[in-house]
């Protein structure tokens, strides 16, 4: 590690000297890879500064790592990390984030949605003072349903987190070293980047960029993985579900006192005696499934303890290209 600058100076901090990391997660990425790595040497050519690329993958079933372990077996300036099975986008990336060496670390996608040139202008935002920059998305070209679910995903984290996710960010961000060892050291095993990112803390701020399309292969997030990812970042961060839960059981016992004393009046007071089937099957019914729904939710942070106790690694590595 380098720490030019010297007291003095340390207000307007410079990249100059500095190593940067890049962390790219690849899944199956065998047709954007070529492009990939076109880009990120051209950017590397662009810094004023070592430029080191840290690739993980994810348990691909392409051609991926032979791609990867080809491109990287005669450059210094970049390894792959192999994982033994398919662990899932935020697992790679932690795996990632542990391999780094720089002290500057950039997330970013390996399809290309996240525009690596625009990382210089991160790095003069740190320069500024700033320990994360976080990509914010101005506007995705994707399907409109995606487009509306995120809209909503990422308003509805911001008000039921307990820390503040910032709207429409993604994990492309760069991030100080600092913050980097801050989350390598968290111990959870559901990884949600972003919202640990914004937990760390520190100076951050959001840098605007147009996010294109994947610039080739498919997807590798369906609807039930990024349901998933939701669920992560809504449960990880929230307890707000198991209030709601409380609150609910709270109304239900209410509006049932009610109705019993209602009950209770008009056979004692008006002679009519209690009656309806129907209603009854229909409350039983009703409060029955909400009662399964706040199971559910309940289920949901208990399996996540049970995945937290059980204190298994995160990831295995299976093969590296470090080791060369
Ligand atoms: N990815 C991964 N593991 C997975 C799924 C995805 O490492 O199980 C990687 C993928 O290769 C890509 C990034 O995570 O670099 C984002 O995936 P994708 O572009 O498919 O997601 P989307 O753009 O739809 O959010
Ligand atoms: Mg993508």
């Amino acid at each position: 590690m380098d720490s030019t600058g010297g007291s003095i100076m340390d207000k307007q901090r410079t990249f100059t000297g500095k190593t940067l990391s890049l962390v790219i997660p690849c899944y199956n990425e065998e047709d954007v890879l070529p492009l990939l790595t076109e880009r990120l040497e051209n950017l590397r050519n662009d810094i004023d500064g070592e430029v080191e690329f840290v690739f993980v993958d994810d348990g691909s079933k392409d051609k991926t790592w032979d791609l990867l372990s080809e491109y990287t077996s005669n450059k210094a300036h970049a390894d792959a990390f192999r994982l033994s099975r398919n662990f899932g986008h935020q697992t790679a990336v932690s795996a990632g984030l542990q391999q780094t060496t720089g002290d500057l670390v950039a997330v970013i996608d390996a399809d290309l949605q996240d525009p690596p040139e625009i990382i210089p202008d991160m790095i003069r935002k740190w320069e500024t003072g700033f320990d994360v920059v976080y990509a914010v998305r101005k506007n995705r070209k994707e399907n409109f349903i995606l487009k509306f679910c995120y809209f909503l995903f990422y308003r509805l984290l911001k008000k039921m987190a307990n820390i503040d996710v910032p709207l429409d960010s993604g994990d492309f961000s760069l991030m100080d070293k600092k913050v980097v060892d801050q989350i390598n050291a968290m111990p959870e095993h559901n990884r949600f980047i972003r919202g640990m990112r914004g937990w760390v803390g520190f100076k951050q701020t959001g840098h605007e960029y147009e996010r294109d399309g994947r610039a080739a292969g498919k997807p590798k997030y369906n609807f039930k993985k990024l349901l998933e990812l939701a669920m992560d970042g809504m449960i990880s961060f929230s307890s707000l579900p198991l209030r709601i839960a409380g609150w609910l059981g709270v109304f239900a016992a209410l509006f049932g006192f009610i109705y019993l004393l209602i009950e209770l009046i008009k056979m004692f007071f008006f002679q009519t005696p209690p009656g309806g089937w129907a209603s009854t099957i229909a409350i039983i019914i009703f409060f029955g499934g909400i009662q399964l729904i706040m199971l559910g939710i309940l289920g949901q942070y208990v399996g996540r303890i049970f995945d937290e106790v059980k204190n298994r690694p995160h990831f295995i590595i299976s093969e590296n290209t470090r080791e060369k």
